[in-house]
């Protein structure tokens, strides 16, 4: 809700708007978001698309890492013995960000899987990650140059035929979970999905209608 995060990282504010719930969103962290590094935590695909880095803090110290590598396997991450991260660091970048999850209501639930978008119209960028589509935050660079490729970057438009290639490219590069939620064939199939309305969105200037 802090406007100035809104403003600066339109993506981030998206993703913790639909965490939980009001109550759940008033007593949890960002910190606690990352560093529990489940699958489908709501922050990770957008901290991983906005190349996010972290402060980590321990009496021994301090060093900063990269959020890409940072989440190691379901729950685990490069958090040494006794550090704390102690803030996290995004870009102000110029252009379209949002997130998007599917789950099994449209509150209170944890995303069966989940992506999000940040458009770099400075660096004529787009970057994708997505959630539960792997052991951990995943993106690819071949996704991400065909989803580039797929802006006319002098007008904003996304052509389709290249949002038709992004899908299938997410689909083939995915390796989602099976559990009692869904299948690995369904969350495959539906992360195609978010990344094609993701884009579709992008080149609509973000409207919903997409
Ligand atoms: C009803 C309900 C609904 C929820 N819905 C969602 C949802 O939709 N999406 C979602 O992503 N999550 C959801 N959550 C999970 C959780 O509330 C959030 O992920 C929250 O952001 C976690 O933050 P926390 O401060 O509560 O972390 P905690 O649970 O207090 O901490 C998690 C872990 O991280 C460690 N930790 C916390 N902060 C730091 C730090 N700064 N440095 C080092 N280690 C740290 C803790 O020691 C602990 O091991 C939900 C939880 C509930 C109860």
């Amino acid at each position: 809700q802090d406007p100035a995060v809104a403003a600066a990282a339109p993506g981030l504010a998206r993703a913790a708007a639909s965490l939980g719930s009001p109550l759940v969103r008033a007593e949890a962290t960002l910190g606690g978001n990352i560093v529990s590094a489940l699958p489908y935590r709501n922050l990770l695909p957008v901290l991983l698309a906005l190349d996010a880095r972290l402060l980590l803090e321990s009496a021994g110290g301090r060093r900063e890492v990269p959020f890409d590598g940072f989440v190691t396997a379901p729950g685990r991450t490069r958090l040494g013995p006794g550090e704390v991260l102690t803030a996290v660091t995004v870009p102000a970048l110029p252009g379209f960000q949002d997130y998007v999850k599917i789950g099994r209501r449209n509150a209170q639930y944890v995303a069966t899987v989940s992506a999000a978008v940040v458009v770099d119209t400075a660096a004529r960028r787009v970057r994708l990650a997505f959630g539960n589509a792997a052991p951990v935050p995943f993106r690819s660079d071949e996704v991400d140059r065909a989803a580039t490729a797929a802006v006319d970057w002098a007008t904003g438009a996304v052509r389709a035929a290249g949002v038709a290639e992004v899908v299938e490219l997410v689909r083939r590069a995915v390796d989602p979970p099976a559990d009692e939620v869904a299948s690995a064939a369904y969350r495959r199939h539906a992360l195609g999905v978010l990344a094609g309305r993701l884009l579709e969105r992008a080149g609509a200037g973000g409207s919903d209608d997409a």
